[in-house]
């Protein structure tokens, strides 16, 4: 049977059980290898007042924070795209995020020059 992806959407392996995590946006249980994972600083003053006080000089500690989303969920938020057969070949690693629209999808080092 003709398969659409070559490691079947997941990092399992030879690997017979994942964690389970949780999806932040929607609560969906995911195995942990097949999730989206995504890491970044945090600051508890978010949007404008936050900007505004670190203009003023104020420090304001970010935290890292670590979020799963389930496929779905990543895809409606744009972190991952579907890709054409022949760039779901080419590994790149989930997180990275894409370049704008009306831009090549990919990575300069992957593009045939
Ligand atoms: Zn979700």
């Amino acid at each position: 049977m003709p398969k659409k992806r070559k490691n079947r959407g997941r990092k399992l392996g030879g690997s017979g059980h994942e964690r389970i995590v949780q999806c932040y946006q929607c609560g969906r249980a995911v195995p942990a290898d097949k999730a989206v994972k995504v890491t970044k600083w945090v600051s508890p003053v978010g949007g404008s007042l936050g900007k505004d006080l670190e203009r003023q000089g104020a420090y304001i500690s970010k935290r890292l924070e670590t979020r799963y989303y389930c496929i779905s969920c990543a895809v409606y938020l744009g972190i991952v795209r579907p890709r054409s057969e022949e760039e779901r070949k080419i590994a790149v690693p989930l997180n990275r995020p894409y370049r704008k629209r009306g831009s090549s999808k990919l990575p300069l080092k992957f593009l045939k020059v």
